[in-house]
């Protein structure tokens, strides 16, 4: 009995796991070529200045509509890229549109406050040996975008384990002159210490941590400890996931310095950010 019973959970694992595979190589091969038939696009979310509610940024999120399945998460469609090597045409691509998009939005609106352009960086595009600063240099040169509004996300998860590398191709990055983020900070029990060996201008507070400030007195203080670090060694701090005005008030309190979030904003089509930049200015 016991015997029938493991050989069909076998049978079931052993389809399910296929069924698996052949989705992923599936999305692999219709990925492959997707951003030449336009299926590719990215959205933009605001980031907000805390202290006088002020639009300073945007972070680039691309979005990959399906001819059948419609939108894929990125959370699915991203590791694809980055496991099938894809990432690699595919992160340049991003970059120059984010670029290209944030130039327009200064000559849009020329007397306004320049915008930053936040664009996330996949861990395999960091192991590129110099590559991805030599792609972001000819990015700023083409685009014409002023380097320091240029701000690369990289998980802090990218990050640990191969510090030395890392940093070095870290401050290859930083002598282009963009700003270096650690993203979804907190999530990768690196430790606050990390900061120190790892060379960065700001850090975004994971959205996990935000989620329950207003509830959670533990989460609330870890929260405000990486605001006293990251302020202690000059780096701004960002935080994700604001879909309240009391997480909002309450991190303003805090002095934190920037956040994003659906009460704030959700990622949106070019078109439709530039009209609420517009609406914003006025
Ligand atoms: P991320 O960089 O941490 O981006 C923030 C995610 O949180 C986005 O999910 C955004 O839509 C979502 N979000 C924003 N505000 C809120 C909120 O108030 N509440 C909640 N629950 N979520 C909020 P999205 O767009 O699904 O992207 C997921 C992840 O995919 C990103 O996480 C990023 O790691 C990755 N990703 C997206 N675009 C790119 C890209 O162009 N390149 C690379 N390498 N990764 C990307
Ligand atoms: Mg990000
Ligand atoms: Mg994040
Ligand atoms: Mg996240």
């Amino acid at each position: 009995q016991a015997k029938v019973a493991g050989k069909n959970c076998f049978r079931f694992y052993s389809r399910a796991m296929d069924l698996a595979v052949e989705r992923r190589v599936n999305l692999e091969h219709e990925l492959r070529g997707a951003w030449e038939r336009g299926e590719l696009s990215l959205v933009y979310q605001p980031v907000y200045r805390l202290s006088d509610r002020t639009m300073v940024g945007a972070e680039a999120l691309l979005r990959w509509n399906h001819p059948k399945h419609g939108q894929v998460a990125p959370s699915v469609f991203i590791d694809v890229a980055e496991q099938s090597g894809l990432i690699e045409s595919l992160g340049p691509r991003v970059l120059h549109a984010a670029c290209s998009e944030a130039v327009r939005w200064q000559q849009m609106l020329p007397g306004r406050e320049p915008l930053t352009v936040a664009v996330n960086v996949s861990p395999r595009q960091l192991r590129g040996g110099g590559a991805l600063a030599e792609v972001v240099a000819s990015c700023l040169k083409e685009t014409g975008l002023e380097a320091g509004r240029l701000h690369l996300e990289l998980t802090e998860t990218a990050v640990i384990g191969d510090e030395a590398h890392v940093g070095e191709e870290l401050a290859r990055l930083r002598e282009t002159g963009v700003k270096v983020l650690l993203d979804d900070f907190g999530t990768g029990f690196s430790g606050l210490s990390h900061l120190r060996r790892v060379p960065v201008d700001g850090v975004k507070i994971d959205r996990s941590f935000i989620a329950d400030i207003l509830r959670d007195p533990d989460d609330l203080a870890l929260t405000s400890a990486i605001i006293a670090m990251a302020h202690s060694l000059g780096i701004t701090v960002i935080a994700e996931g604001v879909e309240k005005a009391g997480q909002y008030a309450l991190l303003r309190e805090r002095g934190c310095d920037q956040a994003q979030g659906y009460w704030l904003g959700s990622p949106m089509p070019g078109p439709e950010f530039l009209a609420l930049l517009k609406e914003e200015g006025r």
